[in-house]
């Protein structure tokens, strides 16, 4: 009867849904796992088999599926007010996580701006930078820098700062041009070079840019420490470090996009605070609201909040979405924040951290893995494959690890894990030998040429 029920639902969503990003002609052969529901790290498909998501769904579920902390926080909430709007409203939740998050930066991002997904939080910050400078009597410094192989969304602004080839082919055109500067990814270093020394490299071919365009330049968009989408590609703080240096000298803002990596996922809450700097802009969102409902928001110093601050409304920041700053998501948020604190998140995560890089060490030194890397609960390392062979690896290990009850997607050939901050000791030495086991597998199984 299961048996039915599960393979029915695949045919039906197939013939419904269109799946994102996605070539839906793939799910020929790649299986589509219809989610019957979720405890903890597990998720279930229609026909029990549970499958430990060491992805946290995309990179958003924080403290497990079905948080009983979170869901009675949701309850209460959906009793009282399930959604109002922001403009001319505002209501406990949204004030209460406003103030939560500015005292994590000691009161130096101390407004928040709030939208919906990731990407609208991106164009925000690019937004609200640009309008700044105009309103500063600076309207010619509209242009952005990003890094190599960034990814801050897919909307059109969003997808403009988004160096990824594939996307860059199919919707160039629709874009905004903007400067793409060296990413310090440690793995760049050449011989006899450090991490530190790529990050000296890429931030000296940033000061070179600004040297010749500053005046023209807003912001440089970025991702603090780790470049997630492109394959977990970590840096050096010092990299922030000489970043912010080099925009408090050239004017020009600094956005911090910790939309995956905030919120815990470098081992502390904000990535930024491993530099000891603040960005004039800070992206939040995935895991703020527990990986629950959508939620985003971006935070800024008071300089940048009076720029607009005037009796006239072009002079205004112009933006809004329908659920901006939604009462549930709020609620979702500060539970979230509550478990951080007691639970003593940060701190019991570097023992699951050390823990897991251990139980990992066998798999680090395997043959066919370079650059195992990790940094606070994110762990990566890369398959050596011809590049041409990396799509077949990752679906093959995607299926595999499935066969395996693991939720794993490989990006290309660089294996990740970013699993949520509630695994015990068992489960993180189950995950490491089962991560073995399936890579043990699919890379024996690869053609060699
Ligand atoms: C996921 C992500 C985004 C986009 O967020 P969405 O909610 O998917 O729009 C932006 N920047 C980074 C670094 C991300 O990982």
């Amino acid at each position: 009867m299961n048996q039915v029920k599960q393979s029915d639902w695949v045919a039906r969503s197939l013939q419904s849904v269109w799946h994102p990003c996605t070539q839906m002609q793939h799910h020929e052969s790649v299986p589509l796992i219809p989610v019957s529901h979720g405890k903890g790290v597990w998720l279930y498909d229609a026909d029990g088999k549970r499958y430990l998501d060491a992805i946290s769904s995309w990179w958003v579920n924080l403290f497990g599926h079905a948080n009983p902390r979170i869901n009675a926080a949701l309850k209460d909430q959906l009793d009282k007010l399930e959604h109002a709007m922001l403009a001319g409203f505002t209501h406990e939740p949204v004030i209460a996580l406003s103030e939560a998050l500015a005292k994590k930066t000691d009161q130096v991002l101390g407004h928040c701006f709030y939208a919906s997904d990731g990407a609208s939080a991106v164009e925000i910050a690019l937004k609200m930078s640009a309008h700044y400078w105009r309103n500063a009597g600076h309207a010619d410094k509209c242009e952005f820098v990003c890094l190599k192989n960034s990814y801050h969304g897919e909307t059109l602004g969003a997808l403009a700062v988004t160096d990824v080839p594939l996307f860059r082919t199919a919707y160039g055109s629709l874009l905004q041009s903007v400067h793409v500067v060296m990413s310090p990814d440690d793995r760049a270093a050449q011989e006899g070079e450090t991490g530190l020394d790529v990050a000296r490299r890429a931030a000296h071919e940033l000061e070179t840019l600004l040297q010749q365009r500053a005046n023209h330049i807003a912001a440089v968009i970025l991702e603090s420490l780790v470049q997630c989408a492109t394959g977990m590609a970590m840096h050096e703080p010092l990299y922030l470090e000489l970043v912010r240096a080099l925009c408090d000298k050239y004017d020009v803002h600094l956005i911090a996009d910790e939309i995956a990596v905030g919120c815990g996922r470098s081992g502390t809450f904000f990535a930024c605070e491993q530099a000891n700097i603040w960005p004039d802009f800070l992206c939040l969102s995935k895991g703020i609201s527990g990986g629950y409902l959508p939620l985003s928001l971006v935070m800024t110093h008071d300089a940048i909040y009076q720029a607009f601050y005037h009796r006239d409304l072009g002079r205004g920041f112009l933006h809004s979405h329908s659920y901006t700053g939604n009462p549930l998501a709020c609620r979702a948020a500060l539970a979230t924040l509550a478990i951080f604190e007691e639970d003593d998140v940060l701190h019991r995560n570097r023992q699951r951290a050390a823990r897991l890089t251990a139980a990992l060490t066998p798999l680090a030194m395997h043959e066919k893995v370079r650059h195992f890397r990790q940094r606070g609960m994110i762990w990566a390392f890369d398959a050596v494959l011809d590049a041409e062979k990396a799509v077949t690896f990752s679906r093959r290990f995607f299926s595999t690890a499935l066969e395996q009850e693991l939720l794993l997607r490989p990006i290309g050939n660089t294996v990740y894990l970013m699993p949520p901050y509630i695994l015990d000791d068992a489960q993180i030495d189950w995950l490491a030998e089962r991560v073995r086991t399936v890579f043990e597998h699919v890379i024996g199984q690869m053609p060699t040429q």
